[in-house]
């Protein structure tokens, strides 16, 4: 579904990226390890079209996504990709109910409707009853299931998710990956997962290594 060729991304003297391949299968769910600075947010950031890579190619479903231009890469990641990230990144001053609904608004699904499937996601992701909450209103690990309600909302191709438990206990990160993974499956999404924990990594059907910008080691986790 999504692949890579020959991945090169720089940033002045650094090469972040240095020759990447990678291939995703539907459904498949990928957990990006590997130490800080390797690349892996920049592999993350490319893969999802945003940031455009200085050489190699991005495929999504056969399309290519690297030679697209900020419009495109704008409504791509709109409509195929749901993200979430270390701190959530929610809209302060919004309830819970609209910084989910928002993504489904954007992409011209009425207010009813968007608000519906908004408080539908954030009930099955455990939250009935926190819609008004502002995201200061909620636990850090709710305030993160809200986040993964958002990236699931307009039923993306693949869900990319950088450091997703990173601000979050043991406990309450076990809980965001068991609903991120099992919410992905739902929509029939991709993952891909960047992570330093072992435990995160572990809910992932298969995980790569990246080291200095290549990918240095694979396997098959489950
Ligand atoms: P971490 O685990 O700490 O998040 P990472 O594996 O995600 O690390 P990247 O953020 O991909 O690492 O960074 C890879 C390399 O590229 C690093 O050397 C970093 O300093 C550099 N880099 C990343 N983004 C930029 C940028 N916008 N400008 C300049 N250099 C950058
Ligand atoms: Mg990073």
């Amino acid at each position: 579904r999504l692949s890579a060729r020959a991945l090169v991304k720089r940033f002045g003297e650094t090469t972040a990226l240095a020759g990447v391949d990678l291939d995703l299968a539907d459904g498949e769910s990928l957990a990006v390890m590997g130490p800080s600075g390797s690349g892996k947010s920049t592999l993350l950031h490319c893969l999802a079209g945003i940031l455009v890579p200085d050489a190699g190619s991005v495929m999504l479903r056969g399309r290519p996504v690297h030679g697209l231009d900020e419009r495109e890469r704008s409504l791509l990641r709109r409509t195929s990709y749901g993200f979430v990230f270390q701190n959530g990144q929610l809209l302060p001053e919004l309830p819970a109910v609209e910084n989910v609904a928002l993504p489904a608004l954007l992409l011209g699904t009425s207010r009813r409707e968007a608000t519906e499937l908004a408080t539908r996601w954030l009930a099955s992701l455990g939250l009935a009853g926190m819609e008004g909450r502002r995201p200061g209103e909620l636990s850090g690990g709710q305030a993160q299931r809200v986040a993964v309600a958002r990236a699931l909302v307009t039923q993306p191709d693949v869900v990319f998710a950088d450091e997703p438990t990173g601000a979050l206990d043991q406990a309450n990160g076990h809980e965001v990956m068991r609903l991120l993974t099992e919410a992905t499956r739902a929509v029939g999404a991709c993952l891909v997962v960047v992570t330093h924990d072992e435990q995160v990594a572990a809910w992932c059907g298969r995980r790569i290594v990246v080291r200095d910008g290549r990918v240095v080691d694979e396997r098959r986790t489950a």
